[in-house]
């Protein structure tokens, strides 16, 4: 094991009240806490959870954004989508750390109680996602502007191939979505290829994703995509829904 962060055994350890307080009976103060700052909470996965608070019958995450960097997109899913849990998974600490601020001060600057619903973690999403999530409990999960990983032999770090495929299909409820937006041509040649092959997944047409708000939301919420949008570059996307 070379990862220098805990990480679960599997979703029976994994505690969602500590990122989401209100949706279970959590008061104010642990509320405004957002424990995930890195440095201060260092999480640990020591214990099995009781099943009310590991999302077995209580709340759980169903929006995930994979690599969320700033965070963007997970504050602007949570104002949209409150009565979805959203989480954003990111390896670097500083970032999960920022986010979190971020998600205290909205809670607290928030007068109507928007924003109880993101949380932030930090994890190698391409080691350890399975671990944290159960069998189809996932309704979407966001690619956005993933590390493009130019030269070849680096290829199969890709977040997007056959192998973690098959592990998102298995996190993904039936017809839940997998959303890829990227400036890098390549790359989005690369998801949209690995996306259409692999048979647990199906294309959505653009007259399907008519009303699907989200499809608006990658485009420029997250601090990558305002950037591309800022140098005036290009932006592909693409939809697929779990068979
Ligand atoms: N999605 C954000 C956006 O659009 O602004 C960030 C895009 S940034 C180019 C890619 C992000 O993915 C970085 O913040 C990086 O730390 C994160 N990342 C890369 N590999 C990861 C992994 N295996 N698990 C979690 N996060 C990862």
């Amino acid at each position: 094991n070379d990862t220098p962060f805990p990480y679960p055994l599997n979703p029976d350890y994994v505690n969602w009240k500590i990122h989401y307080p209100k949706f279970f009976d959590g008061t104010d103060e642990e509320n405004q806490k957002v424990f995930c700052n890195t440095n201060e909470h260092p999480q640990t996965y020591d214990e099995e959870i009781n099943p009310l608070y590991n999302g077995l019958n209580g709340a759980q995450p169903v929006f995930l954004d994979i690599g969320c960097g700033f965070g963007g997109l997970v504050f602007n899913l949570a104002k949209n989508f409150p009565e979805k849990l959203v989480l954003g998974l990111e390896i670097r600490d500083k970032l999960v750390n920022f986010v979190s601020e971020k998600i205290r001060a909205l809670r607290i600057e928030s007068p109507d109680h928007k924003y109880n619903n993101a949380a932030c973690i930090r994890t190698n999403a391409m080691r350890h996602i399975i671990q944290y999530f159960r069998k189809g409990s996932i309704e979407k999960m966001f690619f956005c502007f993933a590390d493009p990983h130019f030269k070849k032999s680096n290829h199969r770090r890709r977040i997007i191939n056959t192998g973690f495929l098959s592990e998102y299909a298995f996190l993904l409820k039936p017809k839940g979505r997998i959303y890829c937006i990227t400036d890098v041509e390549d790359l989005h040649n690369w998801q949209e290829e690995h996306l259409a092959k692999h048979r647990m997944f199906r294309k959505l047409s653009e007259e399907e994703l008519v009303g699907d708000i989200c499809v608006q939301l990658i485009q420029d919420s997250t601090e990558e995509g305002q950037k591309v949008t800022r140098n005036g570059g290009k932006k592909w996307t693409c939809v697929f829904e779990r068979i």
